[in-house]
Formats: structure tokens, sequence, C-alpha cells
């Protein structure tokens, strides 16, 4: 049996191998290695793929939050929502930005920010909403889109985990994750549903004077050459990674559904275990039918039950499966987002998932042999 492991980017590069190389070659050949013509084509794709009127690539997922958040003009003070459990990388930029954090609860089935916690959470102050799509799937957007119409806020999506999914309105309509709200952030670092190889992120909108703001940002604040309009950065997708992403794009979609078929494996062995809690997915078909990816499955991750979760991690290691806890500590206890506003009983969900998370090896190369034997030796440590 192949080595389990947690993404086997190896694996996935065999297949793809011909095209990465004569696309990151063109690249040496023309030497347009900032700026070049592979970007503007992956821009292009990727407004194609995700029926978004802009894209503008970027260094990373967490400068495209950072640029998002300034596009919108938030000022220091300004209010921001977003959840507590995800990666740090969300609450990072809002305080970089001067912004004022707050962190409030998801749902412990889905592991989304909880609607009702967003309303209790809004003040005055409050000029935007970030929720995450965590783990593949995209929060309940049609409530916070409502939320945020009401209470005049941005919604500022962090799509990092959810490249290629469906949000699916209650109507039935679909639309791709990350272009419901005024902006959305995503990141191809390696690990990704979509990774190059290295950095890189994008922001999408639908909004032409919002995009317009964000091109000028991403390179300096300028919009004339050598014109500084407004504070900006230098955030940059290279032209070797859009090469990647250029080659990898077209098979999206493919690797989504062996992510999906891996996860659906991984529910039927876990079936009818009291312990052993899979992933819930919002809709009926569990987001993994053949008409819709409401679920891409970044990460499975499973909530156990009366189990020692650290001693499961422990025994999984110990047996060379690799495995993950994400995340092990909420943001409002990290001491960099410390704060004397949070109250220990608004955070119950996420104070609870923290003990009872851990998410299986999840990537487009798992094989039958594979989930068979992460499953097994789970059900056995669990079963005694
Ligand atoms: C990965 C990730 C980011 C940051 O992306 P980078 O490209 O690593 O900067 C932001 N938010 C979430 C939820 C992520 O998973």
């Amino acid at each position: 049996m192949k080595k389990i492991q947690m993404v086997d980017l190896k694996g996935q590069y065999a297949g793809i191998k011909d095209a990465v190389n004569s696309s990151i070659q063109e690249v040496i050949e023309n030497t347009a290695f900032v700026n070049g013509p592979e970007v503007h084509k992956f821009q292009k794709s990727l407004e194609d793929y995700l029926g978004v009127k802009h894209v503008i690539p970027c260094a990373n997922g967490t400068d495209a939050l950072q640029i998002a958040m300034m596009g919108l003009g938030l000022e220091q003070g300004d209010e921001v929502i977003t959840a507590d459990f995800t990666f740090a990388a969300t609450v990072e930029v809002i305080a970089l930005l001067k912004l004022t954090p707050v962190l409030v609860d998801v749902n412990e089935d889905n592991f989304n920010i909880n609607i009702e916690a967003i309303k209790k959470a809004i003040t005055p102050k409050t000029k935007a909403i970030v929720p995450v799509h965590l783990f593949g799937q995209c929060a309940n957007m049609e409530a916070i889109m409502e939320l945020a119409k009401e209470h005049n806020l941005f919604v500022i999506e962090d799509n990092a985990q959810a490249i290629g999914a469906d949000y699916k309105y209650s109507n039935g309509k679909k639309v791709k994750a990350g272009t419901i709200g005024n902006v959305g952030a995503t990141s191809f670092f390696p690990s990704k549903n979509l990774g190059c190889y290295g950095d890189g992120g994008a922001i999408f909108t639908n909004d032409d004077d919002l995009a317009h703001t964000i091109r000028g940002i991403v390179n300096h604040g300028m919009y004339e050459r050598y014109h500084h309009d407004v504070v900006g950065v230098n955030s940059r997708l290279d032209s070797i990674q859009a090469a990647v992403l250029n080659a990898k794009l077209p098979h999206l979609d493919t690797y989504n559904k062996a992510r999906q078929t891996a996860a659906r494996k991984y529910n039927a062995a876990f079936k009818g275990m009291d312990s052993v809690i899979t992933p819930k997915t919002v809709n009926e078909c569990d987001g993994i039918c053949d008409t819709c990816d409401c679920h891409v499955f970044h990460q499975y991750t499973l909530r156990v039950k009366g189990v020692d979760r650290d001693a499961l991690v422990k025994h999984l290691n110990e047996n060379n499966i690799p495995c993950g806890v994400y995340y092990p500590i909420p943001l409002h206890k990290q001491k960099a987002y410390l704060d004397e506003r949070y109250v220990e009983s608004h955070f119950e969900v996420t104070n609870q998932l923290v003990k009872d998370v851990i998410s299986l090896p999840m990537h487009t190369e798992l094989d039958d042999e594979q989930i068979e034997l992460i499953t097994t030796t789970i059900i056995k440590f669990i079963n005694g």
C-alpha cells in the first residue's frame, strides 16, 4: 500500500506532470516572471469558472483578505464579525488593519458561523461580516446577506477552503462559493483544493468600482504609473504559480469529486457509530450527489464523543496514519486576540469542538485500501 499522507501532492502531480512541466517551462522561456500572460490567462479562466465579473490575483490568501478589507475602506475602530473557529489568518488581518475583531460562535454540526451569534454581536459600530466557508462548505449565506442588507454591512467571504463549492439558495439557485458577498478571498496554498506550488491567492468581486480600487491596492496604490493615490501593498501572483494553476484549474471539479467520493466512503464506514459524528452537510443529498458540489471537503472532520480524542490521534500516528486537529484552540483564547469583552458562555460550541474534532487524511489520491485501513484502525481503537 502507498504510504498514507494527509495530502498527496506528489501523487496528484504524477497525473498532470506533462501539463504542469510545459506550463512552467513556457514561463522560463518567455521570462515574464511577474505579470506574465499566464497570470492574465488564469484570471480569465477563474472568472469564467466561478461566474464572477472580476478576479484579482494576489500573493496569498491572507493578503487577499487584507486587501479586500482595505478595498472596502474599513477604518480603525470598525467592528468586523467573524468565526471563533477558523484559521487565524481571518482575524489576523482584521487586527492588523486596526479594525476591531468580534469573534462569534459556530454551529456544532457544520462548523460554520452561527447566525444567531452574529445577530447578537451586531452593534452600531459593526461594518462587516466575514463568514469562513470552513472545511469546504459554505456558511449560511442567504441569512448572512439578509442581515448585511438589514444593517448595511459588507460581507467578505473567506473562501480559502471552499473553492469550487456551490452555494445552493433555498429556491434551488446555485452559485460558486466566494461570489455572493461584496468580495471573496481565496488561497492557492499547496494543500488547498486548488493549490499552486508555492504561495498564491485571489480576490473575487462582481462590483466594478471595488475591482478597480483593489487592482490599484495590490500594486502600491497605483492607478496610473508612478501616481500613488492610496496606500497600497505589493501583492502579486507570480507567473510560475499562475502556470501551475492554469494546468490544475481544468481538473478542479474532478479533484473535488474525488474528495467527495472519499468522504462518502468514510461516512459509510462510520455509519451507525454513536461515538463518531460524521460531518453534516447542509443539503439532503449530503452535498455529495452527482448534481451538486455543496461540500468540497477541504477537510474531512469527525467529532468524537466519549472517546479520548488525543489518545486516538496518538494511536493513529503510531500506526503511521496522519491526522490533524483543526483547530485545537479557539481564536478568542489565543494570546494575540484576547479581549475582555468576550464572555466564555458565548463560545460554548467552539470550546467543545476544539476538544472533539479530528480531521482524517483527505486528498485527491486516496484509494480504497487506504480508507479501509484508516477507518478500521479508528473503529478498532474506539470499540476496544
Ligand atoms: C489557508 C487559509 C487562509 C490563508 O491563506 P494563505 O494563502 O496561507 O495566506 C485564510 N483563511 C483560511 C480559512 C484558510 O484556511
